[in-house]
């Protein structure tokens, strides 16, 4: 709810206003308080006066006219009452009591009494009164309201005007001596509260008396005028600067105070508009620098692609005479040198692809292609590529691929491959003992429009690690996680520049978890498109095509826990009952066979030697039950040869 605030000006305004009424009704309280109790001693006076003449001409006739009763004593009561009125305005009402004193001791006794109009019981005054004046001898004068404080008299001064006070009253008693006899008088009045009504207070003209006040109020709403007038020209002032128009100023006008906040905000609109100018002139500086640095990258970027493009076709000429001279009739010294020749022309056309590569999308001129792409192919092309390598370094190469992930996909294959072959190139080239686990699942990630499909790509090795100090570094053009990394693996520190950028242009990322001496972890998430097609799932994925193998035992037999995992995992997706087999000594092959299980799947190179693969193998044909065994290349390798084992196929058929 909005509050409502009022405007400095009204706020004065009203205040002064306020302070002027009240300061009024207190003044005119004031006098008017004087003027009741001036008036009550006033009445006071003239009362007492009266009854002292009335009380005078009282005499033995008039004496025995009041014991009677009689018409004159009435016709002097009622003169009496009568003057007794004037004083008390018109409407006044007021009694007389005549009490005679037969023997002194005896109390006084009530020989006559008049009244006029209708005064109540309890406005007459006490009898005790007139105790008091036979002790005391004087007359006694009770007075409603009583003389109070000024307080008291200002409370009841506003009851009176506000026509809420009981109306005054007096009482006297008073002895009065005829002819040797004691007569006591009391007489009671009340007044009509109309003499303290507002006429009777405007009549007297005390209310002009506030009229001081006004030149006051006038004074306090000209300079509340006149200072708000400021502040608009100090807040158009203001507003004139948040416009950026920095030359406006205010005057150099009125009083010094004034004067000191113009000049004030002068001087900040100077400063203002001197720095404004100076950011501006930075800015075009910066704009032109920004310009040049354009013109410079755009010439780096064109030097770079045409002396590559120019070194480069050379390059191809040079390897590729070496290729045909290599199989012309040389000596194996010539051999070996021109092996080297053309080993280190395809390095430099390598190094080259990669400078030409990062130049372009370093200024953005990298064009990707949408076409449609078999992943699996692609992966197991990839893979293919340094599968001679791994096997060479006795390094375990496995991947596994998410049953999930569709036949086709779009995306720019050489691109993507190129990404492949730099992670699982480094990896190669890094791990020296263990393995090296690829895994491609399907993940997703939140948009604006809801969620995005990604292929999540997992490359993982047991080599050498990376410190974490290093992490972003690598990512970084030309950088190596240290100097020796050169010395010993060579390199240029090109490749994971180059497909981080790619990751990022494919729309995902690309990052890494490593850990010095136990390995690394280089993963990305690319979001992709299906190519729609009849069909888009593989035909042994289809769920009929798995039915065969649902609730078959298959136990698995390899030294390699991933690669344990990775073919369990297969088979439980097959909804098989798979089991690993602990470990491989007589008593578990002989309970294999034991077992009968449905299938066996064997790594040869888990049984150590080729004679003890011969056993188990003539067991388990013996016993019929069907198995596969892995065949891995390199020296290493203990291979199932089919001459001794006319029931082996050979099949290069991938399980995903
Ligand atoms: P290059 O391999 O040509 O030096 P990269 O950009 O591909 O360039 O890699 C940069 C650096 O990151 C490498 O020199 C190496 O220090 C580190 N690195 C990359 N991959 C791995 C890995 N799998 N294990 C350990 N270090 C790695």
């Amino acid at each position: 709810m909005p509050s409502y605030r009022p405007s400095l000006v009204l706020l004065i305004i009203s205040t002064s206003l306020l302070v002027l009424v009240i300061s009024g009704i207190v003044g005119l309280g004031f006098i008017y308080s004087q003027e009741l109790r001036n008036e009550q001693v006033n009445l006071r006076h003239h009362f007492a006066e009266k009854v002292s003449q009335f009380g005078s001409t009282i005499n033995g006739r008039s004496l025995e006219a009041m014991k009677a009763n009689s018409p004159d004593a009435k016709a002097i009561s009622t003169e009496f009452l009568a003057n007794l009125n004037r004083l008390t305005t018109p409407s006044g009402i007021s009694s007389l009591e005549v009490y005679f004193e037969a023997k002194p001791g005896l109390s006084p006794e009530k020989i006559f009494s008049d009244k006029f109009g209708e005064i109540e019981e309890d406005q007459l005054g006490s009898l005790e009164m007139l105790e008091t004046v036979k002790q005391s001898k004087e007359a006694v004068i009770s007075v409603f309201p009583p003389n109070q404080s000024f307080p008291g008299r200002f409370k009841h001064a506003l009851q009176y005007a506000f026509g809420a006070a009981e109306a005054p009253s007096l009482s006297i008693a008073k002895q009065v001596a005829t002819s040797g006899k004691s007569i006591y008088l009391k007489v009671d009045a009340t007044f009509s509260a109309d003499i303290f009504s507002w006429g009777n207070i405007l009549s007297k003209g005390h209310f002009l008396s506030l009229l001081g006040g006004l030149p006051l109020l006038l004074l306090i709403i000209l300079s509340v005028a006149w200072f708000s007038k400021r502040f608009q020209g100090l807040d158009e002032g203001m507003h004139t600067v948040t416009e950026r128009r920095f030359d406006y100023r205010l005057p150099d006008a009125g009083p010094p105070e004034v004067r000191k906040v113009h000049d004030s905000f002068n001087a900040m609109a100077e400063s203002l508009r001197a720095a404004t100018d100076e950011f501006q002139e930075s800015i075009k500086e910066i704009q032109i620098a920004k310009r040049h640095a354009e013109v410079a990258q755009d010439a780096k970027s064109d030097f770079l692609a045409n002396m590559s493009h120019e070194i480069r076709t050379p390059m191809n000429g040079i390897v590729g005479t070496t290729s045909l001279l290599m199989e012309t009739a040389l000596t194996n010294e010539q051999q070996e040198l021109v092996q080297i020749m053309n080993t280190s022309g395809q390095s430099l056309v390598h190094l080259i692809n990669d400078v030409l590569d990062f130049s372009k999308l370093e200024s953005d001129k990298m064009e990707l292609e949408n076409e449609p792409i078999d992943l699996v192919g692609l992966l197991e092309e990839t893979i293919e590529m340094f599968a001679y390598y791994a096997a060479e370094g006795q390094i375990e190469l496995i991947y596994f691929l998410d049953s999930q992930i569709p036949n086709l996909i779009f995306g720019d294959r050489e691109r993507l491959k190129q990404v492949f072959v730099n992670l699982l190139g480094n990896a190669i080239k890094f791990t020296h003992t263990g393995e090296i686990v690829i895994t491609v699942n399907l993940s997703s990630r939140k948009t604006e429009r809801g969620s995005d499909a990604l292929i999540h790509v997992n490359v993982k090795d047991t080599g050498i690690g990376i410190a974490v100090e290093n992490h972003e570094r690598i990512f970084e053009a030309f950088t190596q996680a240290d100097a020796s990394t050169t010395r010993n693996f060579g390199g240029t520190g090109l490749g994971l520049a180059i497909s981080r950028s790619l990751c990022e242009n494919f729309g995902g990322t690309l990052n890494v978890k490593s850990e010095l001496g136990v390995g690394s972890e280089f993963f990305f998430d690319i979001p992709f498109t299906e190519v729609p097609q009849q069909g888009s799932v593989k035909p042994q994925h289809l769920p009929e095509n798995q039915q065969p193998l649902h609730d078959k035992s298959v136990v698995i037999l390899t030294r390699n826990n991933a690669l344990n995992t990775l073919l369990k995992t297969y088979c439980d997706n097959w909804k098989m009952q798979s089991h690993v087999a602990p470990k491989l000594d007589e008593t578990v092959l002989q309970q294999i066979i034991g077992f009968a299980p449905s299938l066996v799947i064997v790594d040869p190179i888990a049984l150590e030697h080729p004679a003890k693969m011969k056993a188990f193998a003539d067991a388990l044909i013996a016993s019929k039950i069907p198995a596969i065994f892995l065949s891995s290349i390199g020296k290493n390798s203990i291979r199932v040869d089919e001459k001794q084992f006319p029931n082996i196929r050979s099949s290069n058929r991938s399980l995903s």
